[in-house]
């Protein structure tokens, strides 16, 4: 399980309070299934929350094929300009 920093912020806020959230830590389960942990950075919330990152559809090919990924192409309704961010983005309650 490899545990790394990332330097982007989570565009969606606090469920709770609808506050800012902090990514305090991620990790990766493999390639397709990244886990954050999030912090609510309103001082009277401070919610921490498990956040779940998948990757479920490719949507344009890659010019650089992993052998060990194969993503199911995404329909065709679905192939516009959106932001992996807001789509994949899905918040776990922790102790879920
Ligand atoms: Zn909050």
């Amino acid at each position: 399980m490899a545990r790394h920093n990332h330097h982007y912020r989570p565009k969606r806020s606090c469920p709770e309070c609808g506050g800012a959230l902090r990514i305090r830590d991620g990790w990766s389960k493999h390639a397709l299934l990244h886990f954050e942990y999030v912090q609510c950075q309103n001082s009277e919330c401070g919610a921490v929350y498990r956040v779940q990152r998948e990757f479920t559809h490719i949507v344009s090919p890659t010019g650089k094929p992993n052998p060990t990924v194969n993503l199911p192409r995404a329909p065709g309704s679905a192939l516009k300009p959106v932001s992996i961010d807001a789509s994949q983005l899905q918040l776990i309650i922790p102790g879920e």
